[in-house]
């Protein structure tokens, strides 16, 4: 992507659980070869061609892209229906300050959509804001 989200079953501390935008964001474009089509695991027939290497989601298309994939209301409650199966450029798209580092990525998809972006977490503060080692985006309901 072009890009998207990850997911991390923590219910608590995700932030990804009530957003969601970069999944209504960006295109999710990635190798071909990572739909059941070839040797991996994206169901392609939620997909399309993108060009002779590359698959992408469908629905994820600009100007107004939202992956097919994607459930729930964007800033309310979502839901990825394939988390288990998702490609590459989903798994490693990091929330913002996963592991420390921030991802200006994630801010732009939320400002995008009206919410704030996350704060920088604050380590004094065991309450702050989420450092994770995997990403977002919640199993389907
Ligand atoms: S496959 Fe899932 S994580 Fe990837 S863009 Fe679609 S809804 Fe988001
Ligand atoms: S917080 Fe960032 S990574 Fe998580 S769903 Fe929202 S835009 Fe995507």
């Amino acid at each position: 992507m072009d890009s998207t989200s990850n997911i991390q079953p923590d219910p608590v501390d995700n932030p990804c659980i009530t957003c969601g935008a970069c999944c209504a964001f960006y295109r999710a474009s990635f190798y071909w070869a990572e739909t059941d089509a070839g040797s991996g695991t994206v169901p392609a027939a939620l997909t399309e061609k993108l060009n002779d290497f590359r698959a992408v989601m469908l629905g994820s298309h600009p100007p107004k892209p939202r992956c097919i994939a994607l459930l729930g209301t964007v800033g309310q409650s979502v839901g990825c229906s394939i988390y288990e199966l998702r490609s590459s450029v989903c798994r490693e798209f990091a929330v913002s300050w996963e592991n420390g580092v921030h991802n200006p990525r994630c801010d732009a998809a939320r400002i995008a959509w009206g919410l704030v972006p996350l704060p920088k977490p604050d380590h004094s503060n065991p309450n702050g804001a989420p450092d994770k080692g995997d990403s977002p985006m919640p199993h389907a309901a």
